[in-house]
């Protein structure tokens, strides 16, 4: 085989018309699995008063610069970002900044609070592919606008975990924890720094920047030797204390006190801080040890100053977002919709009449087009796994008939169509 690489770096006709890296498509089975998670997803949400959003999949490259935030690394390395005249547009890497532009853009701060809205559809990041880790993605998410209240909190929270139950995920685990306002940060900064001072020539390259750019990402650095720094008896202790606001901390506090109520199982993780800069006070996770080391199915946390840095009024808010691949990855077997009539036929004008109305009725109905032997198109009819195989020949169409043969007993009778489809 021309190993092509060494030779030119022109990729192969072959390479160039698959599939680029870190891509899937989503086909067969899988789809029909999706498809079933995705009415789920919807029915939840709509019952609890949420409406869904679609925003475009790119956006100006500044809004993600300002919305997710600059010294990220989804804005550092992982957008698709191309000019076209003198504009800059990027593929969006996640859901919540294009929701947050169209809540501004589209005056929903008018509307009766809260504003609840969900989304879902494809997410693009530039990172290294590998098990569930793609360069598109997709995501579901929840975003609740207008109040700053514990309930609205548990609220979002307690839609994931509903939602996880109904597909009986396995081994999931919801770690949550307090992180605070900017103010709270602040005051965190200082005393972080002095804390970590004297380890700082340990610490990894990442951590020794964040020391100086955002020390509170220190904290979910995932280096053994910077994880063993920071939990150090005197930083956990500092940690543990919680460096935040008491505003701050009774609003956590009345979480808390819901999820247990509902007994909803958590772990308090002070290590918790999440990728992005828009957090405040309460961000979580929820995460499967099925799931190897990409183990996050879920997260989020609240984010109050979102909406007024993309230039709307102030409008706390918060929301999370779901990988569905990895969701996918913990569903297990799902319900199949099985064919409930494989209409065999050579006259398709009345059997597609038949099909209409059956249709009408939910069943799931194929009509066999290929024009073969009713022979085979019932072979046919038996592969597919239908339960009733309806025929309808000639003689049948005159005198305004069906046969009806039941696959798994094999018995059959004759009925007029009317009278069929009215107790069917
Ligand atoms: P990770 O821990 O994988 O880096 P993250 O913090 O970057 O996750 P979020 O931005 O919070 O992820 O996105 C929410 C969810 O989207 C994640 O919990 C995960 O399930 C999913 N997700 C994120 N990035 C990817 C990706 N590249 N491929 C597949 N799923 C992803
Ligand atoms: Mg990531």
């Amino acid at each position: 085989m021309a190993n092509t690489q060494e030779s030119t770096p022109t990729k192969t006709r072959k390479e160039t018309l698959n599939r680029p890296k870190g891509t899937q498509d989503i086909f067969g089975n899988d789809i029909e699995r999706w498809e079933y998670v995705e009415s789920l997803c919807r029915l939840q949400f709509q019952n609890a008063g949420y409406q869904e959003i679609r925003t475009p999949a790119f956006e100006h490259t500044e809004l993600f610069e300002r919305g997710v935030g600059e010294g990220t690394d989804i804005v550092n390395k992982e957008m698709y970002t191309f000019e076209k005249g003198d504009r800059r547009l990027s593929l969006r890497p996640e859901g919540t900044a294009g929701v947050v532009r169209s809540f501004v853009e589209q005056g929903m701060s008018r509307w009766p609070k809260p504003v609840k809205l969900y989304y879902m559809g494809p997410m693009f990041r530039y990172e290294r592919p590998q098990a569930g880790r793609q360069r598109q993605f997709h995501q579901v998410g929840l975003e609740l606008f207008g109040l700053d209240t514990p309930a609205a909190d548990a609220e979002v929270i307690l839609m994931a975990m509903r939602l996880f139950q109904k597909l009986n995920l396995p081994n999931l685990s919801l770690e949550i924890n307090n992180i605070g306002t900017p103010e709270c940060r602040e005051r965190f900064k200082s005393n972080f720094r002095q804390h970590v001072e004297p380890h700082l020539a340990t610490l990894c390259e990442d951590c020794r920047t964040r020391y100086n750019t955002n020390p509170l990402r220190m904290l979910d650095c995932k280096n053994p030797t910077c994880k063993a720094v920071y939990a150090e008896p005197d930083i956990k202790t500092f940690l543990e204390t919680d460096f935040t606001s008491e505003d701050c901390q009774v609003h956590f506090a009345g979480v808390i006190q819901i999820l247990d109520a509902l007994k909803i199982p958590y772990r308090r993780n002070f290590y918790l801080v999440r990728g992005l800069d828009y957090y405040t006070k309460t961000v979580f996770e929820i995460t499967s040890t099925n799931l190897g080391a990409q183990n996050a199915v879920c997260g989020g946390g609240r984010y109050n100053r979102l909406v007024e840095d993309l230039g709307g009024p102030e409008t706390p808010a918060v929301g999370w977002a779901l990988g569905m691949e990895r969701l996918m990855a913990l569903v297990g077997e799902l319900p199949k919709r099985d064919l409930d009539f494989y209409i065999v036929t050579d006259q398709h004008a009345v059997a597609f009449e038949l099909a209409d109305a059956l249709r009408g009725q939910d069943y799931k109905v194929d009509v066999d087009l290929s024009g073969k032997g009713f022979g085979k198109q019932f072979e046919r009819a038996a592969k597919l796994g239908a339960r009733q195989v309806i025929t309808i020949g000639e003689a049948e169409a005159q005198n305004g008939e069906l046969k009806l043969k039941n696959l798994q007993t094999g018995e059959q009778f004759t009925h007029k169509t009317a009278a069929f489809l009215d107790q069917v």
